[in-house]
């Protein structure tokens, strides 16, 4: 049976008093049941605000992700920002296991002057050394997962990610659906995708995000709009999940947030899913 988990990147933008509390109860009330944890400027939560968050998620069935902070690049040349780099994802990773969530989605890398392979070897080091501390720490349940990047300069093509997950535990794809559309040069089949990931990897859930991108001088560009745009459309990824025997979180990066997130509700209802 499929299982879709459905909603906002962050807090929806109609809480009334925000607050990540706030916000799962938001959700929650929208009909919506999942959300994922915004430290893309910092991981800025106590240890308490996690628990607390954690408590309401559960009561409330709403199933949390976080977004790591963008300041990230494991391919650094800087061994500072290397440093800084890792212990943002571990801060991501701890405050996630607090909360009792699954999966941190991670902008894991740029090549700069390396080539595609050079920074594979050195992403790879750097993630069992994040995990090892991980494991050290008592973080059992949280994994790490790498996005898939829409720019050619970002480590993060399907095939990259897919890798590292197979040669690093605890390490999973997180599929950015427009940015692998962009990626692919503004095509993708999600049949293919999804079948691709699940065969290779192994994974019983599949985390994504999901908006529609800007086009702009000849190609998709990672700058998130509304679905509306269709860029890509969200109905036929619909079908393809409906088909399957799949569990996905779906977060809508959309700048509309819970409001695109509701229409991608309304396309799987008219196709017979529901979320409850
Ligand atoms: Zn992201």
């Amino acid at each position: 049976m499929t299982k879709i988990y459905l909603g906002p990147a962050g807090i929806p933008l109609s809480t009334e008093k925000k607050s990540t509390v706030n916000g799962i109860k938001k959700v929650k009330e929208l009909g919506l049941n999942a959300m994922e944890i915004e430290f893309v400027r910092g991981v800025n939560m106590s240890e308490k605000g996690a628990i607390e968050a954690g408590e309401i998620a559960s009561q409330l069935g709403v199933r949390l992700s976080a977004h790591a902070p963008y300041y990230i690049n494991l391919c650094a040349e800087e061994k500072e920002k290397m440093e800084a780099s890792k212990n943002r994802i571990f801060d991501t990773a701890h405050r996630l296991e607090l909360m009792g969530g699954d999966t941190i989605a991670i902008h894991t890398a740029f090549y700069g002057k390396r080539t595609p392979e050079e920074c594979y070897e050195i992403i790879k080091q750097n993630m069992l050394e994040i995990t090892d501390r991980m494991k050290d720490s008592g973080i059992k349940r949280v994994k790490l997962g790498v996005e898939t990047m829409a720019k050619e300069t970002a480590f993060g093509t399907l095939e990259e990610v897919v890798k590292l997950s197979k040669e690093v535990p605890r390490v999973v794809p997180y599929i950015d659906w427009a940015h692998t559309f962009a990626r692919l040069g503004g095509k993708i089949n999600y049949g293919e995708v999804l079948d691709y990931v699940i065969k290779e990897t192994g994974i019983t859930h599949i985390n994504s995000h999901f908006e529609s991108l800007v086009f702009r001088k000849g190609k998709y560009v990672d700058v998130h709009k509304s679905i509306d745009d269709n860029a890509p459309p969200f109905e036929p990824l619909a079908k393809e999940l409906i088909k399957r025997d799949i569990s996905i979180t779906l977060i809508c990066e959309s700048p509309l947030l819970e409001e695109d997130a509701l229409k991608m509700k309304k396309v799987l209802e008219d196709l017979g899913y529901s979320l409850s």
